[in-house]
């Protein structure tokens, strides 16, 4: 990575975890907490998926800059898509703090790959991914709510 894009990631990473997007509670949808006992975030997600689709999501709480800009760029990402696309674009993102690797994956991850660096430091994965595990406990209780209905 040229040092000219390793400023602008970090730009970026700096401005969402300022001024998060989507840091709000919503009224609709589910509610789940989220906790990284290793760094000390804590986040609530809220999303409201119907018919398969992420209608509206949006978070509160407080964590470190990472935690903070993951769960902000997550929910800008995510919001108006697919379930079934939001599942790949977490293994898609998990690959990508984990390994670094983003390779022909790059261009669909959009803006999620100023995250790359974080693979650099394994002991801030957990921190980049603490938002997305929520948001799949939260869409995984959506999806049994409506199989029983
Ligand atoms: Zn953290």
């Amino acid at each position: 990575m040229n040092s000219d894009l390793r400023d602008l990631y970090q730009e970026i990473i700096v401005d969402h975890s300022k001024r998060p997007r989507n840091f709000h509670k919503l009224d609709a949808g589910r509610a789940v907490e989220g906790f990284n006992p290793l760094c000390g975030d804590r986040l609530t997600l809220y999303v409201d998926v119907d018919t398969g689709v992420v209608r509206d999501v949006a978070f509160e709480g407080s964590g470190c800059a990472i935690s903070t800009a993951s769960a902000s760029v997550m929910t800008e990402v995510i919001k108006g898509k697919p379930v079934e696309e939001v599942h790949a674009l977490f293994a898609t993102f998990h690959k990508l703090v984990t390994t670094g690797e983003n390779g022909a994956a790059a261009e669909d991850l959009g803006k999620l790959a100023v995250f790359a660096g974080v693979s650099e430091f394994p002991s801030r994965v957990k921190c980049a991914t603490l938002a997305w595990h929520t948001l799949e406990a939260a869409i995984k209780g959506e999806v049994e709510k409506i199989s029983t209905e």
